[in-house]
């Protein structure tokens, strides 16, 4: 039987609200990537039920593929926390010993054996991720022994899909034959291009790798190892400017992405819920003869709730959203459609979208909403010419 190697990590998620879809997991995506960040590797995740045999079964699953095993949840002292149970019916002799819990009230349990090491962490995500940042990572990445140095940076692409993507960054590719790879993690408007390099050159090879990138795919490029949102908030702040928004189809998630940032009070001026046709005249000044003559699911609507939103609120820039979520048609205008406008002083440019190939649901629509709207306030901030569905710009007053 072959060896886990030192670098490799299990994770179990003990939970049947996870098996069930009555919570989503998080602890597993958190701990993926940042164990990952560690320059470790995890290579499995499971979920098991609130069972002790159930929690036993995918220990020792664990303790085949990796040399840590990392249990989140179960860990109370409720009938139905099973972690503690399960650990004691482990076959085999083990060395055991408390995790401190700087956040919450159960320690957690560090067991030890020739066969490997495992952690049982609290379920609660802060609690759980306190515990793993402070003592699990340490623990892990000491009897791991030497690791090779990783390095990982990330590029989020806006207007072009995968397929070019992934042709544009051929060289790239090429670069890093043999050093590291390129992921391409497609989302609904972006895609993120994800550089890994392991290595004792990997900082150098990431940076030049990234580098490289950013120059083919030129001004596509929205955010570099951060969010969207993140940068457009930086680059305003960086400018001194600030930012209203109106929203019809995304209903307050431009403006929820931008105040997610810290300091986002800098910068944010007001956010426009503006819904029924109405609302978009009495709040934000479209002038009624423009929704009368071309409907709410208009270029020229999204333009003039953007510029009135602006002079309303007394911002730099006003950004506004309209269109169809779906799943009906809406003015004749099917799912997907969307007018996306960032107006600031003296100009106004739109973004229209047609429903593409696939069939996209509410959700789906909106996030593509909120991050072209996005991508549209980063490109008339920094003056980079025209973005995804853009045509000319028209002048204002
Ligand atoms: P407690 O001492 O409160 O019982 P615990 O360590 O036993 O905590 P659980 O009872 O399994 O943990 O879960 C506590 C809370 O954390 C629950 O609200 C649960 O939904 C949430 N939780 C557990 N696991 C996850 C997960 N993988 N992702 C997101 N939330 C989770």
């Amino acid at each position: 039987v072959s060896q886990p190697e030192p670098d490799a990590v299990a994770v179990i998620l003990v939970g049947d609200e996870l098996l069930t879809g009555h919570t989503s997991d998080t602890n597993g995506p958190w701990l993926g990537r940042r164990l990952t960040d560690e320059g470790l590797r995890v290579v499995t995740i499971m979920t098991a039920p609130d069972d002790v045999h159930g929690v036993v079964r995918a220990i020792e699953h664990g303790l085949e593929t990796a040399r840590a095993v990392v249990v989140t949840g179960g860990l109370g002292p409720t009938p139905d926390d099973v972690t503690r149970a399960a650990l004691a019916g482990l076959p085999g002799e083990w060395t055991r010993g408390d995790l401190a819990n700087d956040v919450g009230l159960e320690p957690g349990v560090r067991l030890e054996s020739g066969r490997g090491t495992v952690f049982a962490v609290p379920g609660v995500p802060g609690e759980m991720r306190a515990m793993v940042a402070g003592h699990v990572v340490a623990a892990i990445i000491a009897s791991a022994g030497q690791l090779s140095p990783r390095s990982t940076r990330s590029l989020t692409v806006v207007g072009l899909g995968e397929p070019g993507v992934v042709e544009l960054l051929a060289p790239v590719e090429e670069y890093l034959a043999g050093r590291g790879r390129l992921a391409y993690l497609p989302c609904p408007a972006e895609v993120e291009v994800r550089i890994a390099v392991t290595g004792a050159d990997a900082d150098d090879v990431a940076t030049t790798a990234a580098v490289r990138a950013r120059r083919l795919l030129g001004d596509l490029v929205a955010a570099e190892d951060k969010g969207i949102e993140e940068t457009v908030v930086e680059m305003l702040r960086t400018q001194n400017a600030t930012v209203a928004t109106a929203e019809s189809l995304t209903g307050g998630l431009v403006a929820a992405a931008l105040v997610s940032v810290p300091g986002a009070s800098e910068v944010m001026r007001s956010g426009v819920v503006a819904y029924a046709s109405e609302l978009k005249v009495a709040l934000v000044g479209v002038a009624a003869e423009v929704l009368r003559r071309d409907g709410a699911i208009a270029r020229t609507t999204a333009a003039a709730m953007a510029e009135g939103v602006r002079v309303r609120c007394g911002a730099g820039f006003g950004v506004a959203t309209t269109g169809v979520a779906g799943p009906d048609p809406q003015e004749g205008h099917p799912p997907g459609t969307m007018h996306i406008a960032v107006a600031s002083e003296g100009q106004t440019r739109v973004g229209s979208f047609e429903p593409s190939g696939k069939l996209r649901d509410r959700q789906t629509v909106r996030r593509q909403a909120v991050v072209r709207a996005l991508d549209l306030l980063r490109r008339t901030v920094m003056d980079i010419g025209p973005g995804p569905g853009e045509s000319a710009p028209a002048r204002t007053r």
